[in-house]
């Protein structure tokens, strides 16, 4: 092992404490490591964040045939472990960033810190119908931008009536041969703008005032069962992938009140809590990729870093 960062003494302060351990947190504890500062991670009991939930990942760069999204991770992690980041899967419960030493509390145990990065990401808002966590990944999915190249030719849905939806369904309708959107209600919330796009698209076609009830398939999404919630007729839709894009919830419970948060929970970026930074999606609602969380955790690093070398004086 390559240890480039020692761990602090028994009750001292870690120089950077990460919550989280997706894309960013990892990318994050690389840099911070690296740049010899003594660094934990705190990466949740569902570490590997929202990759660990996918198969095939085909836009991260350096992966010419594509990586599993664990396999992914499980490098990013063995990376950052290498420069001597310690990884403790437990979740914070705990973070008191109103005087310094900064604290967190993980597993019933305080650790303390100079700089704090929050990365601890946002869930996906799925649907919560049978055949759903069992197909992702096999023709269920929530990111267009990263699965519409798997359905040349094919047949799919999009389910959701907002900005994401309407961007998925165009992103779609390059590769796939029929975008249907289904939406529970008779009118969508996202943009004018964007409605309009949508609604321009001759090869979008709409199903209004719908609900899914079961994704049908058994190795991989072979249709949708439906019911309309008006007339409370059901019927079946065959399609070869279905992609849910009904929101995105951050994860912030618990930082409410500590750090700033816009209307809808995200993190405000840059955050003006002094040692405090924040990567990822947890703050941003609009890439919502694997490389730019990456991104973020670099930058917030290297803030830290910057922050820490300021304190010296
Ligand atoms: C099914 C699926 C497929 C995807 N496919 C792709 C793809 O092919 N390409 C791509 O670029 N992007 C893809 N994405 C999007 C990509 O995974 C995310 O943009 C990226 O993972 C965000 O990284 P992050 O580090 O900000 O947060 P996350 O990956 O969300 O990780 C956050 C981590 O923080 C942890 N955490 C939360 N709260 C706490 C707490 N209190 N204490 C400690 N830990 C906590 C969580 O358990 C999680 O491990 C996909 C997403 C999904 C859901």
């Amino acid at each position: 092992m390559m240890e480039l960062a020692k761990k602090p003494a028994e009750g001292e302060a870690w120089d950077v404490l990460l919550v989280g351990s997706g894309p960013s947190s990892l990318t994050a504890a690389i840099y911070a490591t690296r740049g010899a500062a003594s660094t934990l991670v705190l990466g949740g009991v569902k570490w590997g964040g929202q990759l660990m939930l996918t198969t095939t990942v085909d836009n991260f760069p350096g992966f010419p045939d594509g990586v599993h999204g664990p396999e992914l991770m499980g490098l990013m992690r063995k990376q950052a472990e290498r420069f001597g980041a310690l990884v403790i899967e437990e979740n914070v419960t705990e973070l008191d960033v109103s005087s310094k030493p900064f604290v967190a509390v993980a597993g019933g145990k305080k650790y303390k810190a100079k700089s704090v990065i929050i990365a601890t990401g946002a869930e996906i808002s799925w649907l919560g119908v049978p055949g759903e966590q069992k197909l992702l990944g096999r023709g269920v999915s929530s990111c267009a931008p990263c699965d519409a190249p798997f359905f040349k030719g094919k047949k799919v849905a999009v389910v959701g009536g907002g900005d994401s939806a309407m961007e998925e369904a165009l992103v779609l309708t390059k590769y796939a041969t029929e975008v249907t959107i289904i939406h529970r209600r008779d009118q969508f919330k996202a943009s004018k703008a964007m409605q309009q796009k949508v609604l321009n698209n001759k090869n979008i076609k709409i199903i209004w005032n719908t609900e899914v009830m079961e994704i049908l398939g058994d190795q991989k999404v072979e249709g949708v069962k439906l019911l309309n919630n008006q007339t409370s007729k059901t019927s079946e839709l065959a399609i070869d992938g279905i992609f849910v894009a009904i929101g995105h919830t951050p994860s912030t419970k618990i930082f409410s009140g500590k750090i700033d948060l816009d209307e809808k929970g995200y993190a405000k970026y840059p955050i003006n809590t002094p040692g405090v930074f924040v990567a990822g999606d947890v703050h941003d609602y609009r890439y919502k990729q694997a490389v730019t969380a990456a991104g973020f955790g670099c930058m917030a690093a290297m803030d830290a870093l910057k922050y820490l070398e300021e304190l010296k004086g």
